[in-house]
């Protein structure tokens, strides 16, 4: 018998509390003994790489990972999600592989850019969400305004589940709504008898379906009100659900072993080239050393060495279930938004790209790396990090962005990880369109458009833009031809 599986992510605004909360999390289910240490290790791990000191200098985290714990029977996965709102890509595709989330909220500050942004994903995917307002042995807004602000912000039904006795200085412990309120204070009484009459009742229902709330307070810090919320996690947040896929969703009991990659990560370990793809198991037993074929391109790969994710301690798997996360070691083969599986004929759908909004002209202050420039943007657009377009005539590379600061890892990355001394110029264009549609009018076009044409780091053809303007034009002269925004996959 496998324990039930809770695959969830934390999303909040940098500084509401998310590490915190993240560590407490951890050190319940016994996978840490000393608080502290999530970010004892993340500082330890993070050291090794230059690249990262960007995270350290400016205090926010671009890297996402996995972290898995028990407890009362259940296994947690709990996915790890880059906090700043200009390098989001990430993030989102992490969204794609969960199952709901826990919204972290600052009891002083309400709902902030970033949460918001964040929710708008989740409810794109109707993940559903449990409120967490964080800081509540702290002076904050009161309860009230807080419920009201998740709700009318966020279009949402809110229950609240716990009730904070006092706030800040007079903070005296949470009350469980639905319980006898007689030993509370005459103030805090009244508060609680408005509140569950004001509010609707919980509906779990209501919940799976991303409509509703369930709000919980406390404080991760004090580890005020985290019990609860675990306990909430287990019981209500869904168990590994059918994921949308052609030619058909696939639910977890379905026979054969399948899952997508939703994050490839390159260099976690300086010394050794390896390439980390994180894949979410969607259905069937894995065991190790199994063959998966990536649908689409490749053969299939014997995965000999999966890891698994022990509080970020690898440990080399032998069986995971549907909700797990493997990470499969790679050279290179595996893509984000890979759909993997036993046999082929399944391809898992709805994995968000982007279009690049900033596009650069790379500029190589050595022209004799031009070699390891090449395998460092093929490397990092393959991760994500970056798209590259490499141009039909001459040698301007070109980079798209969806955030600026994507662009200093990049330069940062290219440095310490490759060796590579590169600038970034302005570059002639503005935006970049994957052409497809109709063979012959594609090659037409292509033909009449040489100088605007380039190739993606999978040959894909890529019109280069020099406004919104000029796509319009092109769209409409050459009407056979479609012009996508994002890479279809
Ligand atoms: P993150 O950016 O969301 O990961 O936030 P952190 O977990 O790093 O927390 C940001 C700051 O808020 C840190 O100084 C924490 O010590 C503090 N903090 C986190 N939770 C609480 C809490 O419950 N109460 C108080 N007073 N401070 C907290």
């Amino acid at each position: 018998m496998t324990s039930p599986r809770r695959t969830f992510a934390i999303i909040s605004h940098p500084d509401a509390g998310k590490t915190t909360l993240t560590e407490k999390l951890l050190l319940k289910g016994g996978a840490i003994h000393l608080a502290g240490e999530v970010k004892a290790r993340g500082q330890a791990r993070r050291a090794r790489s230059d690249w990262m000191k960007i995270e350290q200098q400016r205090g926010i985290s671009v890297t996402s990972s996995v972290m898995t714990f028990e407890r009362d029977g259940i296994t947690f996965n709990l996915l790890d999600t880059p906090g700043h709102e200009d390098f989001s890509e990430d993030t989102y595709r992490t969204l794609t592989a969960v199952d709901s989330a826990i919204m972290v909220i600052d009891a002083a500050r309400g709902i902030e850019a970033q949460t918001r942004k964040l929710f708008e994903v989740c409810r794109l995917r109707s993940v559903p969400i449990i409120t967490f307002i964080n800081k509540v042995d702290r002076e904050g807004l009161s309860p009230f305004e807080l419920l009201d602000e998740v709700a009318d912000k966020l279009a949402l039904d809110v229950t609240p589940m716990m009730w904070p006795i006092g706030m800040g200085g007079t903070y005296q412990g949470l009350h469980v709504m639905g319980d006898a309120t007689d030993a509370l204070p005459d103030a805090v009484q009244e508060e609680v008898e408005l509140a569950g009459a004001g509010y609707p009742e919980f509906d779990v229902e209501a919940y799976r379906n991303g409509d509703l709330t369930p709000v919980f307070f406390g404080s991760a810090l004090r580890e005020y009100g985290v019990d609860q919320l675990i306990e909430a996690i287990a019981a209500f947040a869904p168990p590994p659900h059918a994921l949308p896929a052609e030619p058909a969703p696939v639910a977890p009991d379905y026979p054969d072993v399948t899952g997508f990659v939703f994050k490839v990560q390159a260099n976690m370990d300086p010394n050794h080239r390896d390439r980390i793809a994180f894949m979410r198991l969607v259905s069937g037993t894995f065991k190790r050393g199994m063959k998966l074929t990536p649908t689409g391109h490749g053969k299939p790969i014997a995965v000999h060495s999966p890891i698994l994710f022990f509080a970020q301690q690898r440990e080399v798997a032998d069986e995971a279930f549907p909700g797990d996360i493997i990470g499969i070691p790679n050279h290179g083969t595996l893509r984000v938004g890979d759909t993997l599986a036993e046999k082929p004929g399944v391809r898992f759908t709805g994995l968000p790209n982007f279009a690049p909004e900033i596009l650069r002209r790379v500029a190589l202050k050595d022209p004799t790396k031009t070699k390891q420039l090449r395998k460092a943007l093929d490397d990092l657009s393959e991760e994500g990090v970056i798209q590259v377009f490499y141009p039909e005539i001459g040698s301007n590379w070109i980079i798209g962005v969806v955030g600026q600061l994507q662009l200093d890892v990049l330069l940062s990355r290219l440095d310490a990880e490759y060796k590579v001394a590169a600038g970034l110029e302005p570059s002639p264009y503005d935006t970049a369109r994957w052409v497809g549609g109709d063979a012959g009018e594609v090659k037409t076009f292509m033909d009449q458009n040489k100088g605007a044409m380039a190739k993606d780091r999978d040959g894909n053809p890529v019109f280069l833009a020099k406004s919104a303007w000029e796509v319009n034009y092109i769209a409409e002269r050459y009407p056979a031809v479609k012009f996508a925004a994002t890479r279809e996959r």
